[in-house]
Order: structure tokens, then sequence, then C-alpha cells
């Protein structure tokens, strides 16, 4: 018989374990984690709806099955988290704005069906920042979410509930998205495990768009192995989504490397110069040495136009999602004002109280970028800063297995400290807007820690590879993960003194 706690602390592999050897229930966990989301909810504020009737009966519907050998996956039973800013249809989907505070989705996102098919029980929609716009979780309409590891600091964005969720043992495992790091940052904030997939491999069906051509939908979870097991129930073509890539294998079954010796790893040296905090780039440093250290061929690389990635992803994203969220004009859904003129004022109005600051300032930029006149100085040029890092970014990738970088410069920060200038915010997205440019996939994993004020705080590492990698990036995470579990102590949640009731 295990506590709840205990429950809370287990991996999904550790949970399916305990599943198929009787030692537990689907309902026995899902109550485990719902109690978890009770006690900590308050003070983290991850989910921004919490499903307790419906997860319960999934969990029931799933032991059901287990008895009659009806298995619909092997994560049947596990429960699992989603951002808000996927649809559930009748439940609401507010992506953390005021704009769709009281909107119901009319129909299910293919990544949350997929996860639904496997039999997996929803326990709530996760917080983020408005509109997945956002590097810290404040720019929720709805209130911040706090790291669990310190809770004056912030879990970082925008998926940053999703972190939150999983670090805190709120969730055994969810679902982000990741437009320009929203999925690896929070995880490397958190101390868990971030999957940003290559494009078109998980279908955005149903996901509501911020930047359509980098938009991409992943899992975060305790450990890499955990994130293959979902991204093998989510991955795959949807002819619902036109840029769903059928040659993309959905399954993600990992390698066991004894050794790294015949992978080769690159550190791009444009990635380890100024604005790097020290406690991130000793630590990334460190994991290149472990990596050497397990036969791996380590070697400095470089990416001459990386400079240029970030102002061309604040162009490029600001643009489509200028275009994007034009239908948010309070006719055909999102929030109206009660009292109006005529229509411009309706739009107007419903649009100015409808929408945070952070998105009317991406609005603001991406029509500047798209209008007559400037297009050629801004988009026409970060598609061409975009297409010169997708071939740097091949030539890399033609002698090196994986490129190995900081997920962020720095780690958690203070709540407030970074929202006075938005410049800076935005810089700290400079290691992770690349794989959403290139179309790669990339990987976040701790790697280590960062001592500050007495209070310790996870630290993430990035690693990117050739479109068909991920199996391969994932299956050298578990491998690091083997060596390093007992030395770097960062296991999620299990710094919490409360993790979740006792059963
Ligand atoms: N922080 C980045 C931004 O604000 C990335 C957001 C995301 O990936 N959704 O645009």
């Amino acid at each position: 018989m295990r506590t709840y706690s205990e429950l809370c602390k287990l991996t999904v592999r550790e949970l399916i374990a305990a599943l198929a050897k009787g030692e537990t229930t689907s309902v026995e966990i899902t109550q485990a984690y719902l109690s978890s989301i009770a006690a900590q909810n308050e003070a983290i504020f991850a989910y921004l709806d919490v499903y307790t009737q419906s997860a319960l009966a999934e969990a029931a519907q799933s032991d059901e099955r287990r008895k009659a050998g009806k298995l619909l996956s092997p994560l049947d039973g596990i429960p699992v988290a989603v951002k808000d800013n996927m649809l559930v249809e009748g439940r609401k989907c507010t992506c953390a704005s005021k704009m769709l505070a009281d909107f119901v989705s009319p129909y299910t996102a293919t990544a949350v069906q997929k996860l639904r098919n496997a039999g997996m029980p929803l326990l709530g929609k996760c917080n983020m920042d408005e509109f997945a716009m956002g590097s810290s979780n404040e720019n929720s309409a709805f209130g911040v979410c706090h790291n669990p590891w310190a809770s004056d600091r912030v879990p970082g964005g925008s998926s940053g509930g999703a972190a939150a969720a999983v670090a805190a043992g709120m969730a055994p495992v969810a679902l982000g998205s990741d437009t320009g790091g929203s999925i690896r940052q929070p995880a490397s904030f958190c101390g868990v495990v971030g999957v940003k997939p290559a494009y078109g491999a998980v279908s955005r069906y149903g996901l509501v768009a911020f930047a359509s051509s980098l938009d991409q939908i992943g899992p975060i979870a305790k450990t890499a192995e955990d994130a293959a097991l979902m991204m093998s129930v989510i991955a795959g073509y949807d002819p619902r989504d036109a840029t769903s890539d059928a040659t993309l294998a959905s399954d993600c079954t990992l390698r066991t490397f004894d050794s790294l010796a015949g992978l080769t790893i690159g550190l791009p040296k444009e990635c380890f110069g100024e604005g790097l905090a020290m406690p991130v780039y000793h630590a990334v440093q460190a994991a290149a040495e472990q990596l050497r250290a397990m036969g791996a061929n380590v070697v400095e690389t470089s990416i001459p136009s990386l400079p240029y990635a970030l102002s061309a992803y604040y162009v490029l994203s600001s643009a489509e999602a200028s275009s994007n969220l034009a239908r948010f004009d309070g006719v055909r859904y999102g929030y109206r004002v009660k009292e109006y003129a005529d229509l411009d004022e309706l739009y107007r109005k419903s649009r100015e109280e409808g929408f945070g600051i952070e998105v009317k300032r991406r609005i603001m930029l991406g029509t500047f970028a798209l209008s007559s006149g400037y297009q050629d100085q801004y988009y026409l040029k970060a598609q061409q800063a975009r297409e010169l890092l997708r071939y740097e970014f091949g030539q890399a990738l033609s002698t090196c297995d994986a490129l190995l970088t900081p997920v962020a410069p720095t780690y958690a920060y203070r709540l407030g400290a970074m929202t006075a200038d938005p410049m800076e915010m935005y810089m700290g997205d400079l290691y992770t807007v690349p794989a959403n440019l290139t179309g790669l996939p990339n990987v976040s994993v701790p790697c280590g820690n960062a001592t500050e004020d007495g209070v310790t705080l996870p630290v993430g590492m990035s690693l990117l590879g050739a479109r068909d990698s991920l199996p391969t990036l994932l299956s050298i995470a578990a491998a690091y993960e083997r060596e390093t579990k007992p030395n770097l102590g960062i296991r999620p949640y299990e710094h919490l003194r409360k993790g979740g009731e006792s059963a």
C-alpha cells in the first residue's frame, strides 16, 4: 500500500509497473493527484480548471478495462494535465485571457483526443501566459503561477502551469505548447523534462494558434523515458492539420545506450558567451563533460547567424500572431463589450478590454512589421534570417548527432524581476527560438542546480537534433539521467515538504 504522496512521486514508467502488478489502481492514482492539486493549487496556481469528477470516472473506466484485459494503450489509467490552449469538447478553453474567459470548446484537439483514445484520465487545464505569449506565466489574466521550488519565483512560460504541475507532483505528465521555448524553458525552470517535437510531428488541430509556422504541442514529464512514452501517444499524421508530416515516425521507442561512443555532440560556441548566468554555464559545461565521460565525442561547433534568431523570431511570431488573433473580434466568439456606438467601436473596445498588455504589444509589433513599406525591411528580412539558420543548423547537424546548449540564459528569477522591460524578457528566449525557426526537435533536460540566497533552483540543458532525431535525443537524455540522477539529486518534487495528502 502506497500513500498518496508516494504515488505522486512516481514516474509514469513506475506507475505503469505498479498498475500492472495490481499494487494500485487508476482511481487511486487519480485520487492521489487530485488530493495533491487540492492541497497545493491555491499556493502554486498551476491549474485554471480541475476536472475532479470526470477524471475519477475516467479512471474507474480504465480500472474496468484492466480487469477485462482490454487496455487501450500502455498509458491506460495514467492521469494527465493539459495547457489551457488546447480544446476539450464541452470544457472551457481560456488561453488565460479575459478574451476567452467564457469560451467553451466545440470540439476536442487531436492531441487531447489521442490521450483519451489511450485511456488517460484528464486532470484539468493548466495556467499559462495569455495566448502563450510570455516566458514567466506572469501574463496570465487569472493570476501568476508560482515555481514549486521557490514560491517567490516564476515557473517560466508560457507553459508554466504544466511544468509546475509536473514538478510539484500535481500531474504525472502534462501537455504544453511551444512556439519559441514555452515547453522547454518552464521545464528547465521547474526541473523537469520538456520536449518540443519536430514541426509537423504532433497535430496542431484544436490548439489555439499563436504563430502557426512555429507552434508545436509536446510533453512535459519527470523523465526522458516518460516524455518518450507520451510522444508515442500524441505524435502521428493528422489529415486535419495541413502541416502534419506523414514521413515522421510516430513511435518514440528509446534505445538503451550502454555507451555514447560513436555519437558526436556539438557545442555551438555562440551559445556560451555573454549574458549567460555562471551557474548555468557551469552546469551545461559539466553536462558536456559527463556526456564525454560516457563515450560521446564532444566538439565545438558554430552557428554564425545565431545572433539574428531572436529578432527574426519576434518579427515572425508577432506577424503571425497579429493575423491569427484578428479572429477575436467580439462578434463570432470571445469577449464583447456591452456598450458600443457602431461596429468599429464594438471591435475596438472589445479588443481593448479583452486582450492584456503583452498580447496587444505583439499584435501592434506584428501589424507594423507587415505594413506596406516596412514588410521588406522586417518580415522579409526575418524570413531570410530563418532560411540562413535552417541552412547553418543543417550544416552543423551533418557532422553532429546533437547540439548541446543551455535552455535559457538564467534559472528561475523572481516574480516581477523582468516585467518592467519586455526586451529583457525576450532575451531569455535566445537559445530556444532556433528550434522553432528551423522546425527541429529539441528537448530540455535537468542538468544541475543553481543556489541563490539559500534556495536551490534547477538548471536545464538543451539537446537539439535533425528532424527525425527525437528518439536519439531522448535516448541520450535517458542515459544521462541514469548516470547522473544519484549525484544531481534533483528529482522533481522531492524537495517539496508537502507533495499531497497521505492516503
Ligand atoms: N517566450 C516566447 C514568447 O513569448 C515563447 C512563447 C511560446 O513558446 N509560446 O513568444
